[in-house]
């Protein structure tokens, strides 16, 4: 295999990205010049090392001073009372901007495909309960359920919510995101006012 299929192979395994543009991406590379694929290969190879799992949210920060949580996590003044579990770490800097939402986050890590046997999920509802059990010790009142609005995010909201009234916590309400948010659509590309809809119209 050459150097050039190898990477090829590489892109191909990203989210997305088929073999047409995999391709793209190396003819790209190979336009650029030698200092800049050097910046980019050493940030790749720095990458797992300066980038961590918040110990509460499991979304990825910077890592320095050895810190375990995220600047969010880590913000005690945001609302103590509201816990909003996402799919993924790259549904919140959307929410973010959003400017509305103040509470914490935790990150599901995936959803629950409403055709895969339940022993095949590799998600962290273990950890959510401990975390929703943590935080309700400190006021949190409602966890809000933001996944995608589609078949698989629905079942996802059903198997979280199911793991959570297994808690001890039995004054916990859950809550999910209105139909602002147009059917099969990814919080990740929404907008700050429909946003803004979907969490004015939680249900
Ligand atoms: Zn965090």
């Amino acid at each position: 295999m050459t150097s050039f299929d190898e990477l090829v192979r590489h892109f191909e395994r990203f989210p997305g990205i088929g073999p047409r543009q995999a391709r793209r991406f190396v003819y790209h590379l190979l336009t650029e010049d030698p200092q800049s694929l050097r910046a980019l290969a050493d940030a790749i190879a720095d990458v797992q090392a300066k980038v961590t799992e918040c110990a509460h949210c499991f979304r990825y920060f910077a890592r320095d001073n050895g810190n375990t949580l995220c600047e969010i996590c880590n913000d005690a003044n945001r609302n103590h009372e509201l816990l909003m579990v996402v799919e993924r770490d790259s549904d919140i800097p959307p929410i973010e901007r959003s400017g509305i939402y103040d509470g914490y986050y935790f990150v599901l890590g995936g959803t629950v495909p409403l055709l895969e046997p339940q022993e095949n999920i590799k998600l962290r509802g273990g950890a959510l309960k401990g975390i929703a059990e943590m935080r309700a010790k400190e006021g949190l009142a409602e966890v809000i359920l933001a996944f995608s609005v589609n078949p698989d995010g629905e079942n996802t909201a059903r198997y979280v919510g199911t793991l959570l009234k297994e808690t001890e916590e039995k004054n916990i309400k859950i809550s999910t995101l209105g139909r602002g948010l147009s059917t099969g659509s990814e919080l990740e590309y929404a907008d700050p006012e429909t946003i803004k809809n979907a969490l004015k119209n939680r249900t």
